[in-house]
C-alpha cells in the first residue's frame, strides 16, 4: 500500500506533537514528506531523523547556526517565505499547525494548493474569511478543521444535513472560569497559560484564559460552515467532553463527545474511516460522572460578545481584532501589559481606527495588509 506523505507546518508544537505521535504509531501508512519549526531546532533535527524527513522548514534565521550539522542532506526551507516551496505534487496531505496571524499569506499559498489540509491555525481563518475559503474552493483544496469543537460539528454535519436550527461550541471557561472578576487584575502570565483540560501552545493558552479564543472560535465556525452568528451558539462546559451540538427545528440536538485529546480530531483527518486504535481515550462516562452547562459569564469575558460585534460588523474588523489580539497577548506574555488590557487595549485599537476610517466591507488581500500596518504603528497601549 503507497503510504500517505505528510508536510507539516508547525510540527515542534503542541499540535504537531499530536499529529507525530498518531504517525508514529501508523509508520506503515504514513510518511513524514517535510516539518517545520520556528526557532526550536534541537527538537526539529530530533524529529527529522526519527521520520527521516525529506524537508526542512525553518522560520527564525540564524547566520551563526551551522544548518546542515542539524539536518545533513535535507533540504532546508528559510522563513515563512520560503515554506510555501516546500509543497510538491508528491503530498498527500497537509498539516498547518504553525500560532499566530503571521502566516497570513502562507496560508493563501496552502488554500491554492490543491491538497487535503488539516488547518488548525484559525487565525488565518478569521483574518482572511471569505478570501482563504473561496481560494481553497476554487483550486480543490479541502479545508478540514481541526479546531476539537469546528471538528466535532463538521464530523456531526457531514453525517445529516444542513437543515439545522442552530450549532453549539462549547468552552471549558479556561482556568479563571471560577475567579472572582476583582482578582482578575492580578493575573500573571504563568497562571494564564495553565489551562485545566487542555495542554497547548502559549499563545492559544492565553487566548483561552481570556475567553477571546471562543470569540475567535465564533468567527471560526462563521466561515467555515457558513452561517450567520445568531445560528452560532457558546455553551460553557468545563469537562470538555461535549465539543458541539447541532440543534435541529424540532429540538433534537446530536451532539460529539470523545475525551478531550486533540489526537480525536486529528485522527478524524488521518483515519477518516476510524478505523485506529486510541484505546488510551477511552472515553469511561461512569467515571466522568457529571457534566456541566452553563451561560457564559459576559461580566467576566467580554471577549464573547465583542467578537460577536466584530463579526457582524465583518469587512476589516474580524481581522482587526485577531491581529490586535495577538500582539497584545506578545506584550501580556513580556510583561508589559497587564491580563485585562489584552482586550481593553484592542477595542481602544479598534475603537481608534474605526474613527477614522470606514469599513471595507470586501477587503482584498493588501487592504487587510495595510490594516495591520496601521495596528503595528498605533495600537492603543493606554494614555
Ligand atoms: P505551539 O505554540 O505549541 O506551536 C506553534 C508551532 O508554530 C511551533 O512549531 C512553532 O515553532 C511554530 N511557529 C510559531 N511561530 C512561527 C513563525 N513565525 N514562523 C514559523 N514557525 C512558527 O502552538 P499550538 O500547537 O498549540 O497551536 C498551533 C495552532 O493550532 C494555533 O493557531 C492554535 O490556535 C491552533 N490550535 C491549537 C490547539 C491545541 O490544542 N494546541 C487546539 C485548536 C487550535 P517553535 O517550536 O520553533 O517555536
Ligand atoms: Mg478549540
Amino acid at each position: 500500500m503507497k503510504k500517505i506523505n505528510i508536510l507539516i507546518y508547525g510540527a515542534t508544537g503542541s499540535i504537531g506533537d499530536s499529529v507525530l505521535s498518531l504517525i508514529r504509531n501508523n509508520r506503515d501508512q504514513f510518511n513524514v514528506h517535510g516539518i517545520t519549526c520556528d526557532k526550536n531546532i534541537e527538537k526539529l533535527s530530533k524529529l527529522s531523523k526519527e521520520f527521516n524527513t525529506k524537508k526542512i522548514g525553518i522560520g527564525c534565521y540564524n547566520k551563526e547556526l551551522d544548518y546542515k550539522k542539524y539536518f545533513p542532506d535535507k533540504k532546508i526551507f528559510f522563513k515563512l517565505e520560503e515554506f510555501k516551496d516546500m509543497i510538491d505534487d508528491t503530498v498527500d496531505i497537509i498539516i498547518f499547525a504553525i500560532s499566530g496571524t503571521s502566516i497570513l499569506k502562507l496560508s493563501l499559498d496552502i488554500a491554492k494548493s490543491g491538497k487535503i489540509v488539516g488547518i488548525a491555525n484559525k487565525e488565518c481563518i478569521i483574518s482572511l474569511g471569505d478570501i482563504i475559503l473561496s481560494t481553497a474552493k476554487s483550486n480543490n483544496t479541502k479545508l478540514i478543521p481541526l479546531d476539537s469543537e469546528h471538528n466535532a460539528i463538521y464530523q456531526l454535519l457531514n453525517n445529516n444535513d444542513y437543515s439545522f436550527e442552530s450549532i453549539t461550541i462549547t468552552a471549558t471557561g479556561g482556568p479563571f472560569l471560577n475567579k472572582n472578576l476583582e482578582d482578575f487584575k492580578y493575573i500573571k502570565p504563568e497562571d494564564a497559560t495553565k489551562h485545566p483540560i487542555w495542554k497547548m501552545g502559549k499563545k492559544i493558552s492565553i487566548d483561552s484564559a481570556t475567553m477571546v479564543n471562543k470569540g475567535l472560535e465564533l468567527i471560526e465556525a462563521k466561515h467555515l460552515f457558513n452561517l450567520n452568528i445568531n445560528k452560532i451558539k457558546i455553551l460553557t462546559h468545563p469537562q470538555a467532553i461535549i465539543h458541539g451540538f447541532v440543534t435541529y427545528k424540532d429540538n433534537s440536538i446530536f451532539s460529539f463527545m470523545s475525551y478531550p485529546d486533540m489526537r480525536i480530531p486529528i485522527s478524524n483527518l488521518l483515519f477518516p474511516n476510524k478505523i485506529v486504535d486510541l484505546s488510551d481515550l477511552y472515553l469511561d462516562l461512569a467515571k466522568v460522572k457529571t457534566l456541566n452547562f452553563y451561560d457564559v459569564d459576559n461580566k467576566k469575558f467580554p471577549a464573547i460578545d465583542y467578537a460577536k460585534y466584530v463579526a457582524e460588523m465583518g469587512g476589516l474588523a474580524p481581522n482587526g481584532f485577531n491581529y490586535t489580539n495577538d500582539k497584545l497577548v506578545n506584550l501580556f506574555i513580556n510583561k508589559k501589559i497587564k491580563f485585562l488590557d489584552i482586550i481593553d487595549f484592542n477595542i481602544a485599537t479598534l475603537e481608534k481606527f474605526f474613527a477614522k476610517n470606514s469599513n471595507i466591507k470586501r477587503p482584498t488581500i493588501d487592504d487587510i495588509f495595510s490594516f495591520n500596518k496601521w495596528i503595528d504603528e498605533n495600537i492603543y497601549l493606554g494614555d
